[in-house]
C-alpha cells in the first residue's frame, strides 16, 4: 500500500463541483482582485477564528510583512524570532530591515516560550514573533505578561494553527495581531497563494489595508510607501468553500494523531503530546527518533510518504550565517532538526493508510 505524506487531490475532487461553481460565479462578475468575494470572506474567516475582523492578503509572508510595516519596525530594531520555524517567521523582521534575534524553543511543543524568549531580549528588541507551529498553539500567558512588562508587541504567526484555541481562546487573538497563511498545504489551504491578518486594534488593520494596495485609500494618492498584497477574488471564493469544511477538517487531524500517539510503540520514540492548555490541530504529526533517516527510510521501503519539517534551525540556514547565534548556542531547536520526522496527516488518509504507517514504524 502506498501512502503519501500528502494527496491534496483528494479534498479538491470531492469539492470540485463546489468550487468550480463558486469559480463560474466570480469570474461572471470579474471580481478577481479584492471584491465581494474577498469582504465575504474576511467576515467569515474574522468570525470562525474568534476575531472582529480580518483583513485578506495575498499569502501569510505578506501578513506578517504587513503586520511588521504597522508596527513601525525597522533597521536598529530586534524582533525575537523562534528558531525552529518556516523560514517567514523571521521575513517578518528582514522585510523591514530589523534583525531577527532567534531564540530557543520547548523540546515538547517546539514552541518558543517566555524563558527561551526572555534570554533573547536585548536593548534593542521591539517585537517578539510567536510561532503556533504544527498547529500546537503555545503557552501564551506567560509570553503575554513578559511582552507587557517588557513593552513589546507579541505578533502571533498563526499560519499552521487556524482554529486551534490556547484554555478555549483562538490563536491570533490574543498578541497584537495574528497572521494566516492558505497556502494549499495548510490546514484552510486556498488553490493558490492567500493570507489574513487578524487583530482586535481596528486602527492595525486599517495600516494593513492601506499598505496592501500601494499605501492608497484614495485613488492615486499614496499615503505610505505600500505593496501589492491584494487577496484574490478567485482565492476568496474557493477559501469560502473550504471554510465551511475546516472544523470536520480539523476534526479529522485530531483522530489521526489520536491513533498514532495509541498505535506507535516503537522505543526511544518522542510523539506529540496534547499541551495542557488545547491539544493541536496538527498541520504536522512529527516525532522525534534518534535514528530518524534509518527510519524515513524504512518507511519508503514500504511506500510511506514522510517528510523533515524542519531539517535546519533558521540560524543554520545560510542566509542568516552573519546573524548567529553559533552552532550549539540553541540546543533544543539544533536538536529538533536532527530527529524530526513528519508523518502523514491530511483528513483524508484512509483506516488502512493510518495503520500501515503504524505497522510499519513500529516493525522497525
Ligand atoms: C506557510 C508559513 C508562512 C508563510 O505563508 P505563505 O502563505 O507561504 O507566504 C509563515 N509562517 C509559517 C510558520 C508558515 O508555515
Amino acid at each position: 500500500m502506498k501512502v503519501p505524506f500528502l494527496d491534496l487531490s483528494r479534498p479538491h475532487r470531492e469539492l470540485r463541483s463546489e468550487i468550480l461553481a463558486a469559480f463560474a460565479e466570480t469570474y461572471d462578475a470579474g471580481r478577481f482582485c479584492l471584491g465581494a468575494d474577498v469582504t465575504a470572506f474576511e467576515a467569515e474567516f474574522a468570525a470562525a477564528s474568534g476575531a472582529t475582523s480580518a483583513v485578506g492578503v495575498a499569502n501569510g509572508t505578506a501578513a506578517l510583512h504587513a503586520v511588521a510595516r504597522a508596527l513601525n519596525l525597522g533597521p536598529g530594531d530586534d524582533v525575537i524570532v523562534p528558531a525552529f520555524t518556516f523560514i517567514a517567521s523571521a521575513w517578518t523582521a528582514s522585510y523591514v530591515g530589523a534583525k531577527p534575534v532567534f531564540c530557543d524553543v520547548d523540546p515538547v511543543t517546539f514552541n518558543a516560550t517566555a524563558e527561551t524568549i526572555a534570554a533573547a531580549i536585548t536593548p534593542q528588541t521591539k517585537a517578539i514573533v510567536v510561532v503556533h507551529l504544527f498547529g500546537q498553539a503555545a503557552d501564551m500567558d506567560p509570553i503575554l505578561a513578559l511582552g507587557r512588562e517588557r513593552d513589546l508587541p507579541v505578533i502571533e504567526d498563526c499560519a499552521q494553527a487556524h482554529l486551534a484555541t490556547y484554555h478555549g481562546r483562538p490563536v491570533g487573538t490574543m498578541g497584537v495581531a495574528g497572521t494566516f497563511s492558505f497556502y494549499p498545504t495548510k490546514n484552510l489551504g486556498g488553490v493558490g497563494e492567500g493570507g489574513a491578518v487578524i487583530s482586535q486594534d481596528e486602527g492595525l488593520l486599517d495600516q494593513v489595508r492601506l499598505l496592501r494596495v500601494h499605501g492608497s485609500n484614495v485613488r492615486y494618492q499614496h499615503d505610505a510607501i505600500g505593496y501589492n498584497y491584494r487577496m484574490e477574488g478567485l482565492q476568496a471564493a474557493a477559501l469560502r468553500v473550504k471554510l465551511k469544511h475546516l472544523e470536520r477538517y480539523t476534526a479529522g487531524r485530531r483522530k489521526i494523531a489520536a491513533r498514532y500517539r495509541d498505535g506507535i510503540t516503537l522505543a526511544d520514540t518522542i510523539l506529540p503530546q496534547p499541551a495542557p492548555w488545547g491539544d493541536s490541530v496538527y498541520h504536522q504529526f512529527t516525532l522525534l527518533h534518534p535514528r530518524r533517516e534509518a527510519l524515513r527510510e524504512h518507511l519508503a521501503a514500504h511506500d510511506i510518504g514522510t517528510d523533515l519539517i524542519y531539517p535546519r534551525a533558521l540560524h543554520q540556514q545560510p542566509c542568516y550565517a552573519d546573524v548567529g547565534p553559533a552552532e550549539g548556542a540553541l540546543p533544543v531547536a539544533e536538536k529538533t532538526a536532527r530527529n524530526c520526522l513528519s508523518l502523514p496527516i491530511f483528513p483524508e488518509l484512509t483506516d488502512a493508510e493510518i495503520d500501515h504507517v503504524i505497522t510499519t514504524i513500529n516493525a522497525f
